[in-house]
């Protein structure tokens, strides 16, 4: 089988700055060369070739806080009561596509129903319908009246889809044990209220007992484990847990990000939404939403320690709580700009926290993430630069190429012809 040469790309490696007029080289599923100078391969008659014109080349994008199967959700109930299983699934699996066609290659679950996380990525891996390389993850394991245990005590309804209701250190190890029995490769926990729920940030959900016991089981089996988790308390608990995830982290302050940084903690700000409710606000004056002087001062914080913990070498990554109504799938990619935007993050930096760092959570940061020789071959061609203009992700018009594994899932670009290379 030929090789699929892109030339004359403006490549951002996912680690670099970028650089211009860059060819590089697929063969099968892996990169085989990457370059800017006379020595790379030269194509023949049975290659494909591919001339960017200075369109950006830049690796699949990793969404780490993914909830698959939220159907747009407006209310508690929507997660788990207005679907049944069945139906639920196929409407996650067309979402998994829409991620993949929306440039994310890889995600990693932030919680499930009815396990669909583990289906999917059966389902994906063994190539019966598209989606991206998935970490799965399965039921929020919480405790009993967490803001998660959301559903009367009248109904008995268990919740056997959404939730796991566990009290004490004994109930959690047992849960996290079944979880992984099931597939699930990342626990999702609540262990601080906060960021929209209903509990404030100040109320711990879960004891440091429970939290250890968890993180314990988690890791005693090789799984990641990850948390809601918003106040300096909460952080500091879980930190002290060795959580792999912090979600949200909204209160985090410097003395957690010198923790985080020395334990290699990955971090989701999902800034997203506040971003957008205090520019809405900013813009028309007015909010369709109540509690819009907080996320103000919530943001004013994010603004000031998110480039404290950037600088200090926290891994963060993107993802964000697309499925629910106000951030409905597949507008995925505008989160990036409200780091920009919002924290004054670099757009080359953004690009970093959604490719390299999402690969290492992904645990394949030495097969993706980066565009270099002998990595698989998850790649986008943007037409735009996203570098200096993160926005031109947002539209799926602008994605002329996603691959995946070497095999296009998208190309709206046609084959250069080439000049025959005669054997010398
Ligand atoms: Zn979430």
């Amino acid at each position: 089988m030929g090789r699929i040469f892109f030339r004359g790309a403006n490549l951002i490696d996912g680690a670099h700055a970028p650089k211009a007029n860059a060819t590089v080289v697929v063969e099968g599923e892996r990169i085989t060369a990457v370059g800017t100078n006379g020595n790379m391969p030269k194509p023949t008659v049975h290659d494909t070739v591919y001339d960017l014109g200075g369109k950006s080349l830049m690796p699949g994008m990793v969404m780490c806080h993914y909830h698959v199967a939220y159907d747009n959700v407006a209310r508690m109930e929507d997660i788990d009561m207005r679907h049944p299983p069945t139906f639920l699934t196929l409407i996650a699996a067309k979402n998994a596509e829409l991620l993949l066609r929306s440039g994310y290659t890889g995600a990693v679950g932030a919680g499930t129903m009815h396990n669909i996380d583990v289906t999917l990525k059966r389902a994906i891996d063994a190539g019966m319908i598209q989606g991206p390389r998935f970490l799965p993850c399965g039921r929020d394991l919480v405790t009993t009246g967490d803001s998660v245990d959301c559903h009367p005590q009248f109904w008995n309804l268990q919740m056997p889809g959404l939730a796991r209701i566990c009290d004490g250190p004994d109930d959690f190890r047992k849960a996290v044990r079944e979880e992984i029995k099931n597939g699930v490769e990342i626990i999702k926990l609540y262990p601080t209220g906060g960021h929209g729920l209903f509990w404030p940030a100040d109320v711990m959900t879960m004891s440091q007992a429970e939290i250890d016991a968890a993180a314990e089981a988690a890791h005693e089996r090789g799984k990641k484990i990850r948390g809601h988790i918003i106040s300096k308390k909460g952080i500091l608990a879980s930190l002290k847990a060795g959580v792999d995830v912090i979600d949200h982290g909204d209160m985090m302050d410097e003395e957690c990000i010198d923790i985080m940084a020395k334990q290699g903690t990955f971090v989701t700000p999902s800034l997203y939404f506040p971003w957008m409710m205090v520019e809405e606000k900013r813009r028309t004056g007015k909010s369709g939403f109540g509690g819009v002087e907080e996320m103000e001062k919530g943001l004013e914080h994010s603004a000031h320690v998110i480039p404290l913990a950037q600088k200090a070498g926290v891994k963060f990554v993107v993802g964000d709580d697309f499925g629910i109504a106000s951030l409905p799938h597949g507008a995925y990619a505008k989160e990036l700009q409200a780091y920009v935007k919002g924290a004054g993050i670099s757009a080359l930096d953004v690009i970093t926290w959604a490719t390299k760092n999402g690969a290492e959570l992904l645990g394949m940061g030495d097969e993706l993430g980066t565009i270099e020789p002998g990595k698989i071959a998850d790649l986008l061609v943007v037409d735009g630069n996203p570098a200096k203009n993160i926005t031109v992700l947002e539209d799926r018009d602008n994605l002329d190429v996603v691959m995946k594994g070497g095999q296009f899932v998208t190309c709206q670009l046609t084959p250069a012809k080439v000049r025959l290379q005669r054997a010398a």
